[in-house]
């Protein structure tokens, strides 16, 4: 995959297109999976922004983009849907978590995690049986 900006701008719009889609369809997986690759191709945008400033007609786009995908982005939906909030906290990673798509501990009700296997926040208690997973690979 390539990390040049316009490249990356014209796979966000195919990912809106593609949760559109996903959504007239009412197929979570695909509406999680979607959304996860909007919040990775934003998040490295936003790292090539810092490095270089994008030019304002690709941030035009970026934004208007976000504004078509927004009704699934996490900070906007809070019921079914959020970020894990360990995967955030040690690598700064928004992973995606949605109880219709991933299995939900049985101990403490949260969802668990498919990347690190958190479920409850330790802010909130955390949970005895968190069932840890480590990964090889750390990007
Ligand atoms: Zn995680
Ligand atoms: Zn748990």
């Amino acid at each position: 995959m390539s990390d040049d900006p316009l490249e990356m701008v014209e796979r966000l719009t195919e990912y809106v297109d593609e949760l559109a889609e996903a959504r007239s369809q009412n197929k979570p997986g695909a509406i999680k999976g979607r959304t996860q690759l909007i919040l990775n191709v934003l998040e490295k945008l936003r790292e090539a922004h810092s490095t270089s400033p994008l030019s304002l007609g690709l941030i035009d786009r970026i934004q208007k983009e976000k504004k078509r995908a927004a009704l699934e982005l996490p900070e906007t939906s809070g019921n079914y849907q959020s970020i894990c909030w360990d995967c955030y906290k040690t690598r700064g990673i928004k992973v995606l978590l949605d109880k219709r798509v991933d299995s939900v501990c049985r101990t403490c009700g949260w969802v668990q995690c498919p990347e690190c296997g958190a479920c409850r926040d330790p802010k909130f208690g955390g949970c005895p049986d968190r069932s840890f997973k480590v990964k090889g690979k750390i990007s």
